[in-house]
Formats: C-alpha cells, sequence, structure tokens
C-alpha cells in the first residue's frame, strides 16, 4: 500500500487521485470538511506513482524556468472588471491574453450549490466566475487531468489557485510544458467547506436563500471590503444584497481570519518561500502611496511578484489592458518569509464535533459571537464610512508621507 501524507501535512492538492491510472484514489471529506485521498486497496496495484506525484512529500519545487524575480502593481483598466476582482483584477488581465491566444484558463468558481470547485474556461465572458476570491477550500476534482490533455494537444493553459494546489500540478504533470502558464497567490491560510456550509444554513435562515456570496465585496470601497451575500447572479449583478457585513462582525470572516476554520497543512505551509514555482504570483496591496501615490484610489491594486521568463513575457504581453509601476523587487513584500498561520488556542475536535451536532445558531453564537463588544465595532466602522473620515484618514496619511 502506498504511503501518503499524513493528515496534518496533506494540503488536499489531489494530485495523488489525478495520478492513480487503477482509479484507487477517490477524494473523500473526513470529519472536518476538508478533502483527503482515501485508497482503495482491491483497486490499487502498488505502483506507487501516487507517492511520486504528492508535493507534501519531499521539498517544495523550485521552477526551472525562473528569472532574477520582479514586482510590480497592477489595475486592470475596465472599473467593472476591478470592482467584480479582489484587488486590482490582474488575474483577468492575464486570464485575457491566455484566451486570447486560443488558450484555456483553469480557476475556482462558486457553483450553484454553494461549492466551490475548480473549471475550466474558453471564453472571456466566463472568466468572471474567477474573479474575488473564494475563502473556501476549492475541489480540484480531474482538473490536472484535463490541463494535461489541452497541453499535451498544445493548446495554451493558464492554471491559477494555492501555492501548494500549483505545486500539485507540477508534481503530477512531472515535467515542463513551454505552453503552461501558473498563476498563484500570496495565502493566509484555506478554510473548511464543512464549516462555509453551515455558515450557508446559518445565514440563509437570517438573510434569507442564499445562492450567492461575494466574499470581497468593494460596494464600501476596496478599504472597507465587506462579506456580500445574494440570492443570485441576478441580484448580485445588481449590487442587491441580502446581507452585507465587514471582517469585525461577520462570523464567516472572523472564523476564518482568526484561525479557526483553516485546514492543519497551512499551520506548517512551506509553497511560499521565494522564489515560488509559480510563474505569477498576485496579493493584495493595501497602500500604494510609498510605491506610487497616483494609483492609491481605493479601488483595489494587485501586487504581482513574476518569477519566471514566461511571467515576464505575459506581464508584457498585457501593459495595454492595465496600469502597471515597476518597484525594487527587494522592497516587495514578496521576499520576507511568508509567517504561517496560527492555529488559536482552542478544542479543534471539540469545534467540529459542535459543527456537526449544534443547531447553527448555537454553532456560531459559541464560535463567533455577536457580542457587544462586536456591535460597537461594526457600528463605528459603518459610521467612518458614512461620513467619509476614511477617506479624509487616507488623504492625511498622504500628506504626511508627500508633504
Ligand atoms: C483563500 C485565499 C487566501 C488569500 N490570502 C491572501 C493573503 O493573505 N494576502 C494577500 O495579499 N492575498 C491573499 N489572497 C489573494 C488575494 O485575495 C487576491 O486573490 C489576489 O490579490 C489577486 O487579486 P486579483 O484582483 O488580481 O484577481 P481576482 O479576480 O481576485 O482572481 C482570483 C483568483 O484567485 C483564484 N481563487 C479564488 N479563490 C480560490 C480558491 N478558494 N482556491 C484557489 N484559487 C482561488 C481564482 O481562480 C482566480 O485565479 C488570498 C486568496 C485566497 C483565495
Ligand atoms: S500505488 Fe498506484 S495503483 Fe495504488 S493508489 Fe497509488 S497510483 Fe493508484
Ligand atoms: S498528493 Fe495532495 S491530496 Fe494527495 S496526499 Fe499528497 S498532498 Fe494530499
Ligand atoms: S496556506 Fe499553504 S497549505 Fe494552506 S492553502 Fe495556502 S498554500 Fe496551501
Amino acid at each position: 500500500m502506498p504511503t501518503l501524507a499524513s493528515k496534518d501535512l496533506c494540503c488536499g492538492c489531489s494530485a495523488c487521485a489525478n495520478t492513480c491510472k487503477s482509479d484507487a484514489i477517490k477524494m473523500v471529506a473526513d470529519d472536518t470538511g476538508f478533502l483527503f485521498p482515501l485508497i482503495d486497496t482491491e483497486k490499487c496495484v502498488e505502483c506507487g506513482l501516487c507517492e511520486y506525484s504528492c508535493p507534501a512529500l519531499e521539498k517544495p519545487l523550485s521552477s526551472k524556468d525562473a528569472v532574477d524575480p520582479s514586482s510590480c502593481i497592477v489595475q486592470h483598466k475596465d472599473d467593472i472588471i476591478r470592482y467584480q476582482s479582489t484587488s486590482g483584477g490582474a488575474f483577468t488581465a492575464i486570464a485575457e491574453f491566455v484566451i486570447s491566444e486560443g488558450g484555456v484558463v483553469f480557476g475556482a468558481n462558486l457553483e450553484d450549490d454553494v461549492v466551490v470547485r475548480h473549471i475550466a474556461v474558453e471564453n472571456v465572458q466566463d472568466l468572471e466566475k474567477f474573479r474575488n476570491s473564494k475563502y473556501v477550500q476549492s475541489e480540484i476534482g480531474d482538473t490536472f487531468l484535463q490541463a494535461k490533455k489541452y497541453l499535451t494537444e498544445g493548446r495554451k493553459v493558464c492554471f491559477s489557485g494555492t501555492p501548494c494546489q500549483i505545486n500539485g500540478l507540477k508534481k503530477f504533470l512531472k515535467k515542463d510544458y513551454p505552453n503552461l502558464l501558473t498563476v498563484d497567490f500570496a495565502c493566509k491560510a484555506i478554510p473548511s467547506p464543512l464549516i462555509f456550509k453551515k455558515y450557508i444554513e446559518f445565514r440563509s435562515k437570517k438573510s434569507g436563500d442564499i445562492k450567492r456570496v461575494v466574499f470581497r465585496d468593494k460596494k464600501r470601497g476596496f478599504s472597507f471590503c465587506t462579506l456580500a451575500c445574494y440570492k443570485d447572479w441576478q441580484q448580485q449583478k445588481k449590487g442587491k444584497s441580502l446581507y452585507r457585513r465587514g471582517s469585525e462582525s461577520d462570523e464567516w470572516l472572523r472564523l476564518f481570519l482568526r484561525g479557526y476554520s483553516t485546514r492543519l497543512s497551512c499551520t506548517s505551509c512551506n509553497y511560499q518561500d521565494c522564489p515560488r514555482v509559480s510563474d505569477i504570483s498576485l496579493g493584495d496591496i493595501w497602500d500604494t502611496t510609498k510605491i506610487t501615490p497616483k494609483m492609491n484610489d481605493n479601488k483595489g491594486t494587485t501586487t504581482v511578484a513574476i518569477w519566471t521568463e514566461k511571467g515576464k513575457v505575459c506581464l508584457d504581453s498585457i501593459r495595454e489592458k492595465i496600469r502597471f509601476y515597476y518597484y525594487p523587487f527587494e522592497t516587495s513584500t514578496w521576499v520576507k518569509p511568508r509567517k504561517n498561520i496560527k492555529i488559536p488556542n482552542y478544542n479543534r475536535a471539540q469545534f467540529y464535533e459542535d459543527a456537526k451536532k449544534l443547531p447553527v445558531e448555537k454553532f456560531f453564537a459559541k464560535y463567533a459571537p455577536n457580542s457587544l463588544k462586536v456591535k460597537i465595532k461594526q457600528f463605528s466602522r459603518v459610521l467612518i464610512w458614512k461620513i467619509h473620515l476614511h477617506n479624509i484618514i487616507r488623504q492625511c496619511k498622504h500628506f504626511i508621507i508627500h508633504r
């Protein structure tokens, strides 16, 4: 029987399941709701290929195509695309370029059953499915196999995902493909699909039937991103939300940011060292004043690290679609080693036990209570936003730095 990564190290990338030619590996959710491989001993022929493709069993890969890394900040010129994206919409500009060359783009989509899955798209209209971060682990399914098929047919492929998913993809592929472009991001951690399901049930009871969630909605500006819930796509497009709250009070964001719902492998993540195995990495930059004040408009900006020649060519090819500004890599956040998320001092087993047993109202009241302190924080944040005080604070900061 093969020995795959232990439960605390397995990142759920599904490289093993995509590798097995005997269909002996299924990705199955455990009590925490995260997917782990389950091996069918009857079908396994002990070829060992799954072990060979597991990124958690050896040191993370490094890229063969690496160049001296560079960094820039990016904003998509299309305001709607930028509004719908988490930060500056750099990902859409990259993906549009790949599609314009006849390529296929893979990314994470929140599907109609409110589950996040990786899918492939081949036209620019469908790229909206990938916009905005989904703070839930995405199911890879058989997308590594699909990507390999397109690559061997000679089509351009852009694969986006968490740094561990990109490591898994590369281990699965085993060789470099000149027609593959990989994009990952600065990754805090990945939360549990089971707790997200509970959250949807909880929120639907309180605010109405929810089918769409925007984890980083910019209605109140980039600096006051809120989690917004919608009845469906149409209501989302009209901006008619059933619910909207920021990270100071929303139950899902609070559990995510405090590390309660995190996958265990994220606490010892070593997929985010410099340089990375991806061609391009993306992240949020909250304040661009120190780099260039001109781009600091509170509508969202992506910080981009370019690790390889392919990444460089891609950024050069999208110049017409974006506003950008290159700055010294050494001064960027990409050089610093990433700090692993800390698991808070709580009883993890009890947390997941409660998630199964308690009614959702009681579960969220226990782990993310809507206390007086939380209500005051929420009230003051909304008030500051309503009287435009955040703009005044931003302008004062700008004045102090540049006087
Ligand atoms: C779980 C998670 C944690 C993050 N943590 C940080 C952080 O700590 N610091 C930071 O600077 N940035 C973080 N980011 C990245 C950041 O939020 C933006 O995705 C990034 O700035 C790119 O923004 P954009 O506007 O260019 O693209 P966007 O339009 O936001 O593109 C989103 C891209 O992310 C992919 N994606 C979205 N959700 C998932 C998912 N669940 N699994 C895999 N891929 C996904 C999409 O396929 C698409 O390629 C995180 C993103 C996620 C999904
Ligand atoms: S050892 Fe081979 S047959 Fe068995 S699960 Fe792994 S890949 Fe499949
Ligand atoms: S290949 Fe990925 S999913 Fe499979 S055991 Fe390794 S880390 Fe886990
Ligand atoms: S923190 Fe690391 S292990 Fe966790 S999802 Fe992100 S890249 Fe994967």
